[in-house]
């Protein structure tokens, strides 16, 4: 074996992952624009829907802004608000009122102190540091050929990293049943109209699960390595 590229073993390791990082994605997109041009008979967007489950649940002093991009939509803890794509804070498809009741769902978690949404808080930062040496070791890798010496590194980054989308599963799935709960609950949904959000917040969790399906296979790939230097 080449020292310099002894990352290239086991490479194949990476494909199932990327096989399904890819038809997640598909998935997503196509669920997506399918339920984008349905309408809800409630006829509320999804700000507003999202507006309606953080009052009921108490955060009126939750904002909810709109955002540019393309299903950037997210809750951010650390401002406690609320921000969502132009498509869904003005859309009145299902696929907004999902998306717009899922992320409502990530502040009912902070309110409710639930603990995965806690550990992956915690863990953004050494997440993110983990990502930058990441990319760090990669250059250094194919600069300095340096790839043998730093496998335990490259173990401990993608330890890191899949804890992290392992803690993120629970807090995705916790976050669209909590979501559901409440649109049907306050009736902004009604009848079929949950089969479709449904819909699209699994296609949604299917992202989430290949990626962590990827840095599972990735730190395989590196303890393969790790134990054929060692042999
Ligand atoms: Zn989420």
């Amino acid at each position: 074996m080449t020292l310099g590229f002894i990352w290239m073993d086991y490479w194949w390791f990476a494909i199932p992952g990327l096989i399904l990082g890819f038809y997640a994605q598909i998935k997503l997109s196509s669920t997506y624009k399918k339920y984008l041009q349905v309408g809800t008979s409630s006829g509320l967007t999804g700000a507003q829907a999202a507006r309606e489950i953080l009052d009921q649940a108490g955060l009126t002093d939750t904002p909810v802004e709109e955002i540019g991009g393309h299903l950037t939509d997210h809750y951010d803890p650390t401002k406690r608000a609320l921000f969502l794509s132009s498509e869904n804070f003005h859309g009145n498809s299902i696929a907004a009122v999902g998306v717009s009741a899922h992320e409502s769902g990530h502040a009912l978690q902070h309110k409710a102190a639930y603990a995965p949404l806690h550990w992956r808080m915690a863990m953004v930062p050494i997440t993110q540091f983990a990502s930058v040496a990441w990319q760090g070791i990669v250059i250094a890798g194919f600069i300095f050929g340096m790839f043998y010496k730093l496998v335990g590194v490259a173990i401990a980054i993608f330890t890191i990293i899949t804890v992290f989308q392992l803690n993120t599963l629970p807090v995705e799935f916790d976050a669209s049943r909590r979501a559901k709960q409440q649109l049907v609950r306050l009736g902004l949904v009604r009848g079929d109209e949950s089969v479709g959000v449904s819909k699209v917040l699994n296609a949604a969790a299917m992202t989430y699960v290949a990626a962590m399906v990827s840095a599972v296979l990735q730190l395989l790939q590196f303890l393969m390595i790790a134990r054929e230097e060692r042999d």
